[in-house]
């Protein structure tokens, strides 16, 4: 069946294009990009569904580079179908899983699995990303050449930092041979020390262990300094910092093939936020001041910060019921995303809308290099439609995420999105 989507606010950033216009999409391609198509003449030649975008944002599919979709191994929390439905509501057209599934995607007889559930299951464009070392254990690389060529988009040791060097080097030096980035998760394992949120003035009222931001800093500074001698593609996830942004705004400033992502909850709170000990508000990293929530936002506003990134990581009630000190890290996120980014950032005048197409779809389709994050002709449909003026309430009881792990259920934001088509095919709507 063929769309025409009436009336939009169309913005790709790939052409620049911000305006009033209709989009016809024919099979599952993108056909035309005019002012008035004719909704008459198109329904005398074919069968169309047409959508009424007035007043509403049409933007390429947005694409998150850091998702956790559990499968296989931990399918109580998330599975590959609730995790893409998940995202599908998200307004999500494609998607990265991490590798730290059990087992890990660490091999192609793994990748190969995982592939065969996307094949079955995945309601949106599902890439996987392979692990860096074997079992994720930091001490011998994967055949990451063989996983490229088998369909890894990008390896990463998510969940950890590859502690090793030297090792790390050396997947560097592969992934620039290959063409693929590095995505890379920023912790030094041993400066940790049992930590479980921000270290500073709330951990030590709640009388919490906590993460100094050197933690993450010194790897920040690691990883740019390897990218820098291996030329290597370096993508810098979930980056919770002041530093993290200092370090990646002198990097670009170098020319250094570096970017960086922002998730939501990070310029969403500050520690002041966390007013109990309440296992919801506990991520890796953490949430972090007042002075680094800030920077992340100016680094967004200034270009420094190139993504938008959930790092979507369900876990069930009972895991995440109780003290920090027990719980494992993670919040869900691909369904209050894009709310956050209207009321955070948007309705704030930190972006414009142009520019919130470009960091949740344009940028992060350059990063994994994929032919999509663009509403030109001739493109794959994968068009996102946001209502920006409706406001609603967080409720985590109507995720279709597992996971119900969350610090804003009960928050009102603004910013709904309407509908999502992957490939040609309305898979949320939201009317
Ligand atoms: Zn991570």
């Amino acid at each position: 069946m063929n769309i025409l989507i009436k009336n939009g606010r169309v913005l790709d950033p790939a052409t620049d294009k911000d305006g009033i216009y209709d989009i016809l999409v024919t099979d599952n391609i993108i056909t035309k990009v005019e002012s008035n198509i004719d909704e008459d003449a198109i329904k005398s030649e074919q069968e169309c569904k047409v959508i009424d975008a007035s007043n509403q944002f049409v933007m390429p599919g947005l694409i998150d580079l850091h998702v956790h979709f559990r499968e296989p191994g931990f399918e109580y929390k998330e599975t590959i179908k609730t995790g893409s439905l998940s995202a599908a509501r998200g307004g999500f057209t494609s998607v990265c899983p991490m590798p730290n599934t059990k087992p890990v995607i660490d091999s192609v007889e793994m990748l190969e699995k995982e592939l065969d559930i996307i094949k079955r299951d995945a309601v949106v464009n599902v890439y996987p990303v392979a692990a860096i070392t074997k079992g994720m254990k930091g001490e011998e690389l994967t055949d990451i050449r063989e996983l490229v060529k088998h369909g890894a988009i990008a390896i990463s040791e998510d969940g950890k930092s590859v502690m090793n060097s030297s090792l790390l080097r050396e997947a560097m030096k592969i992934a620039k041979e290959t063409g693929i980035p590095v995505l890379s998760h920023c912790e030094d394992i041993n400066l940790v020390e049992g930590g479980v949120m921000n270290k500073g003035e709330r951990s030590e009222e709640l009388g919490l262990k906590g993460i100094s931001n050197a933690v993450e800093d010194i790897i920040v500074a690691r990883d740019i300094m390897l990218a820098k001698e291996t030329g290597c593609r370096l993508h810098l996830c979930h980056c919770s910092t002041y530093d993290s942004v200092r370090l990646i705004e002198e990097a670009k400033k170098e020319g250094l093939p570096v970017t960086g992502e922002v998730c939501p909850h990070h310029f969403s709170l500050t520690e002041e936020d966390i007013v109990a000990d309440d296992a919801n508000y506990k991520m890796n990293p953490p949430i972090r001041t007042k002075k680094d929530v800030d920077e992340l936002i100016a680094g967004i506003h200034n270009n420094i910060m190139d993504i938008i990134s959930t790092d979507h990581a369900p876990h069930s009630e009972e895991e995440k019921t109780g003290s920090m000190t027990k719980a494992p890290f993670g919040i869900v996120g691909l369904e209050t995303s894009v709310s956050l980014v209207v009321t955070e950032l948007l309705d704030k005048g930190v972006i414009t809308p142009l520019k919130m197409a470009e960091i949740m779809s344009y940028n992060p389709a350059k990063v994994i290099g994929i032919d999509r994050g663009t509403l030109q002709v001739g493109k794959v449909a994968d068009i996102t439609i946001i209502d920006p003026n409706k406001e609603y309430v967080i409720d985590k009881n109507e995720f279709v995420s597992k996971g119900k792990n969350t610090p804003f259920d009960g928050k009102k934001v603004k910013g709904k999105v309407m509908t999502t088509i992957v490939n040609g095919k309305i898979v949320y709507s939201e009317c």
